[in-house]
């Protein structure tokens, strides 16, 4: 973003005061995009520091504020010194305001509420005094630049790749089709990944009572996508009993996406990691449907014959999908 551009002015016309101590203004009224939250939490949230936003090089220093900005080091020196900052007279004061030449030498200078006397305000000042030794003054004009980007100009473009290069956003791994169930399996898998099924605990958040939210299997815990599908004792024992027929070690998942991904760990081929793929689609579909049954026909199953059902629906469906998987049920 341009200094001076539409964009800027923008921004600065409706957030901006004298009395701003932020690095990004923002006015905690206003109703828009950063209501209800800093922009640099949020940034904090995505692991990402805004400090990114660094001035190129030394200028006339007439447009960075001494205290707010990140110019020197990575933090705003306000949160370096909190101490000096909070009796500070004016605390959006630009750096060429708080030293005077000497020659060559900066002699720096601040405008106090009152004389810092305390012992940790004096020794915030010697490390300021020590930090700042290693400033050169040059006449160049001031300059933003974004680190992100080489160019050092902001671009939406540039946010996406650095949010992409940092793995906070690529918690979800890219839902890999099987088309050896059928696609309202592959859906509801999809929808798992996305922690978009419509549990009691789902429908509670959008207002949607339904008396008690607790897992049916298990009558314990709230019925969270989590808890359902993966960690119930009666889900948990369903994984362990098709892992072992499947011929895996036991089987621990964390999230839906462990279950999603869990073929793809597997040093075997191809054909037999679609099986497994596909199966454990078929046991978070079968699980959900028990769940329905319970819950709406008053039909308790056991984890047996959750397991049972698991291997008749994925052999019905595996072997008429797919055509070289001519298997019969007895070495299913
Ligand atoms: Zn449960």
């Amino acid at each position: 973003m341009e200094e001076n551009g539409s964009w800027s002015n923008v921004i600065k016309a409706i957030h901006w005061t004298p009395r701003a101590c932020m690095p990004v203004p923002k006015k905690n009224g206003f109703p828009g995009t950063w209501a209800g939250g800093d922009c640099k939490n949020g940034f904090h949230q995505l692991q990402y520091q805004p400090e990114s936003f660094h001035p190129r090089c030394c200028w006339e220093w007439k447009r960075i504020r001494f205290w707010v900005d990140t110019w020197l080091g990575t933090v705003p020196l306000k949160c370096r010194f909190p101490g000096l900052f909070a009796i500070i007279r004016h605390k959006g004061s630009k750096v060429a305001d708080c030293f005077n030449r000497n020659g060559d030498l900066l002699v720096w200078d601040w405008s106090w509420i009152r004389t810092p006397t305390s012992n940790s305000e004096r020794i915030e000042i010697q490390e300021c005094h020590s930090l700042l030794r290693s400033i050169r003054i040059t006449d160049m004009e001031d300059s933003w630049f974004w680190s992100a980007d080489t160019n050092g100009l902001f671009s939406v473009r540039s946010v996406r790749r650095l949010l992409k290069s940092q793995s906070m956003v690529n918690y979800l791994s890219p839902y890999e089709w099987n088309n050896w169930v059928p696609i309202k399996v592959n859906v509801f898998g999809w929808k798992a990944q996305l922690q978009r099924i419509v549990t009691k605990t789902a429908l509670l958040r959008r207002n949607v009572h339904t008396g008690c939210t607790v897992c049916p299997f298990c009558l314990d815990i709230d019925e969270t996508i989590n808890h359902l599908l993966i960690y119930c004792l009666k889900t948990d024992m369903v994984w362990q009993h098709i892992a072992s027929w499947c011929k895996l070690p036991p089987f621990f998942a964390f999230s839906i996406n462990d279950v999603l991904s869990y073929h793809s760990s597997l040093a075997q081929d191809k054909r037999r990691t679609k099986l497994v793929q596909a199966i454990f689609r078929v046991t978070l579909w079968c699980i959900w449907r028990a769940r329905n049954d319970m819950i709406f026909n008053g039909v308790n199953a056991s984890h047996t014959q959750i397991v049972e059902n698991i291997k008749i629906q994925s052999y019905i469906w595996v072997v008429s999908r797919s055509k070289k998987n001519v298997i019969d049920w007895n070495s299913w």
